[in-house]
């Protein structure tokens, strides 16, 4: 099992610890940025509304005093006017009507008598006509401040019933009678605080929020203002101050929720920090990816590599100007230079073999005028470092880049000096086997011939040997001239016999040198008779598109034969048989091959070899005449096939036999012994 260096763990969790804490603090870093922002927009927020209200309640402040001090300009108007109480309560009823704050106004004499009084017709306050004879306490109190003062004096706010269980706050202000007044009479005014508000407090203060005046304690005295419309709640106090007291104004105003983002720029920094967070994402993610790319990238090329590298074929770029610019380890090693040694090179390749430079600069120069190679490549011959050539098959095809443009020719080679080698092999034993059969053939004719001639030879020999005995018995003939000559016909005809004698020697040791080949056999399985036969069959078979059928049944015995001769019955039955369907209204090409086990007993065993061919057949005249020497019908045939394979066969005890095969065709038979089994003893 393969284990992972701990020290390479530890420096793998500490790198990784490291980017991914950079990008948390970063995030948090960004957020509590975020946080902050919006926390103090909302600050400012939240002061600029308490800002506004301060000055509101300010406001409100200003106009209630300048509002009093116009009523006290009234007021003082009234106090020093008519001493008349009838006309003085229809003027002080002219300036109720005027001046809604105020709800009463009272006459008293420097005693605090009630003289004369005024209510306010708009308010519903029930006075009881006696409760005000004697001036309420706060009255007198105000009073007793304002001639302190020696001017305008406020008492204390103070609850008012109205008897129908409501009621209302009051002031009360007493002005001092004035120094011009021979009455010194008091002129009392109450206000109704819920008034004041009303009347003296700008409409646009009150409309957007709550104006109350409180006691210290908060208690709320008056009220004027809009409902409450939401949860937050920003208030303003002010002190009303005036003579003789002091109150406390309150301003409350409801601010909206406050949003989250209170104000455009807030949103828009907000928007702009989002935005930033964002695209630092999708960076990230596509830097990610662009890292996933390359790491795939890097992978296809180390599997570009590794296939390169694995290659068998080599590989070999040039470019526009011949040089070459890729080269891959099978072709190093192909040539024997190495990659360094090659690259660059445009003037003559090293590969190249002297002898053959120019005609390959030639073949380069109308490569790089841009003709096209021949798409099922070409054969050259290139020269390796040690200076040995060798034979390759070079494909080339334009180089095209990724947008398409021509940068330059990408070739493969594959060095076919081992094709060569066997196709040369194949070759030589392809004509051996033909010499086999030429020899085989002369022999046959030998054999014909030896078999024709001996007949005549025998007949002149015994011509001769008669010949010879008639001149014996003329001997005895008295004429010495006669029995001369008879002498020198008989040497010359003992001479005919001698010579025809020693043809008929000379054929029979033709003859016998034929037949010798009877000690030349051996046990061969039938596989192999087969397998020394077929790359020819096969051969023939490619040519004339013919489907070669094998079939051998298993455990067959050997053939006991000549090896050497029954690969040529075989192949001479092979090769009619794939003429015979050499015709073009053949279609089926079948060539059937097949061995079996023929008649069997005890003492001999014999195997059948079956050639079914599917051509032309073979007629009856045709057929008398198969098996006779020099009977052919081809043109370049000798017609000599047949009848040595008859020969061959017979020589090996077996026979020779064909029939017509259905529906076309012919089977040709033959038998061969079986070698002798070496049985159990
Ligand atoms: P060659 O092959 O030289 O013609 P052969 O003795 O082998 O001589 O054959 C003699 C003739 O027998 C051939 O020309 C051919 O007409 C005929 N013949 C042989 N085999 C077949 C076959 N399988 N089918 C048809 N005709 C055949």
């Amino acid at each position: 099992m393969s284990r992972v260096p701990a020290h390479w763990l530890i420096k793998r969790l500490r790198s990784v610890w490291r980017r991914w804490s950079l990008w948390g603090m970063l995030v948090a870093l960004v957020v509590a940025m975020l946080v902050t922002l919006v926390w103090l927009a909302g600050r400012y927020e939240a002061s600029v509304v308490q800002d506004q209200l301060e000055r509101d309640a300010a406001d409100a402040v200003a106009d209630i005093r300048s509002a009093l001090a116009r009523n006290v300009l009234s007021l003082q108007a009234l106090q020093s006017g008519s001493s008349d109480a009838v006309l003085w309560e229809s003027q002080a009823q002219a300036l109720l009507r005027e001046r809604r704050e105020i709800v009463r106004i009272e006459w008293r004499t420097p005693t605090m008598r009630l003289q004369a009084f005024a209510n306010s017709p708009f308010h519903a306050i029930a006075w009881t006509s006696d409760a005000r004879a004697e001036p309420h306490s706060e009255t007198t109190l105000a009073c007793t401040n304002a001639r302190r003062l020696s001017g305008p004096a406020y008492s204390s706010s103070y609850f008012q019933p109205h008897g129908d269980g409501m009621g209302s706050e009051l002031i009360e202000l007493c002005l001092p009678p004035s120094a011009t007044d021979r009455r010194g009479s008091y002129l009392v005014a109450t206000y109704s605080l819920q008034g004041l508000l009303t009347e003296m407090v700008g409409k646009g203060l009150t409309r957007r929020q709550e104006v109350s005046f409180t006691e210290a304690d908060g208690t709320r005295l008056a009220l004027v203002g809009a409902a409450r419309r939401s949860a937050y709640l920003f208030s303003a106090r002010q002190l009303l101050d005036l003579p003789g007291t002091t109150m406390l104004l309150r301003m409350d105003g409801w601010h909206a929720a406050p949003s989250l983002f209170p104000n455009v720029l807030t949103a828009l920094v907000t928007a702009m920090s989002i935005a930033l967070v964002t695209v630092l994402v999708v960076l990230v993610r596509d830097n990610r990816r662009r890292l996933q790319a390359e790491r795939d990238l890097g992978d296809a090329f180390a599997f570009r590599k590794a296939m390169e590298d694995s290659l068998v074929t080599g590989l070999r770029a040039r470019d526009l100007q011949g040089r070459i610019t890729y080269v891959n380890p099978a072709f190093c090693e192909m040539v024997g230079f190495s990659a360094q040694e090659l690259l660059g090179q445009s003037t003559n390749a090293p590969y190249w073999p002297p002898e053959l430079a120019e005609e390959y600069w030639r073949r380069q120069a109308v490569r790089l005028a841009g003709n096209a190679p021949p798409r099922e490549g070409f054969e050259s011959v290139f020269m390796r470092k040690d200076g040995t050539r060798f034979p390759v098959l070079i494909i080339e095809a334009p180089l095209i880049n990724a947008v398409g443009q021509h940068t330059g020719w990408m070739s493969a080679f594959i060095d076919i000096s081992e094709q060569r080698r066997v196709e040369e092999l194949s070759r030589a034993s392809q004509e051996r086997l033909q010499a086999t059969a030429r020899l085989a053939m002369v022999g046959e004719m030998a054999s014909l011939l030896s078999h024709e001639l001996n007949q005549p030879l025998a007949a002149i020999s015994s011509y001769a040997t008669g010949s010879l005995n008639l001149l014996e018995q003329a001997r005895d003939a008295d004429d010495t001239h006669l029995r001369a000559d008879l002498d020198e016909v008989r040497t010359a005809i003992g001479r005919v016999a001698q010579q025809a004698e020693r043809a008929g020697r000379v054929i029979k040791s033709v003859h016998d040198f034929v037949r010798r080949r009877d000690q030349a056999r051996e046990a061969v399985p039938a596989q192999e008779l087969l397998g020394d036969v077929l790359p020819l069959v096969n051969l023939q078979a490619r040519k004339l598109g013919v489907r070669v059928e094998v079939e051998v049944e298993p455990d067959l015995p050997p053939a006991h034969c000549d090896r050497v001769m029954i690969e040529q019955v075989l192949l001479n039955l092979a090769r009619n048989a794939m003429q015979a369907m050499d015709d073009p209204s053949i279609r089926q090409r079948t060539l059937q091959i097949r061995v079996r086990r023929a008649a069997f007993n005890a003492h001999s065993a014999w195997l059948e070899f079956t050639l079914i061919d599917g051509g032309v057949g073979i007629d009856e005249d045709t057929a008398r005449r198969l098996f006779t020497p020099f009977f052919t019908t081809r043109a370049e045939g000798m017609g000599l096939g047949l009848s040595l394979c008859r020969t061959v066969v017979e020589q090996h005890g077996g026979f020779l036999g064909h029939r017509a095969h259905h529906p076309r065709g012919t089977v040709f038979t033959f038998t061969l012994p079986a070698a002798p089994q070496e049985g159990p003893d």
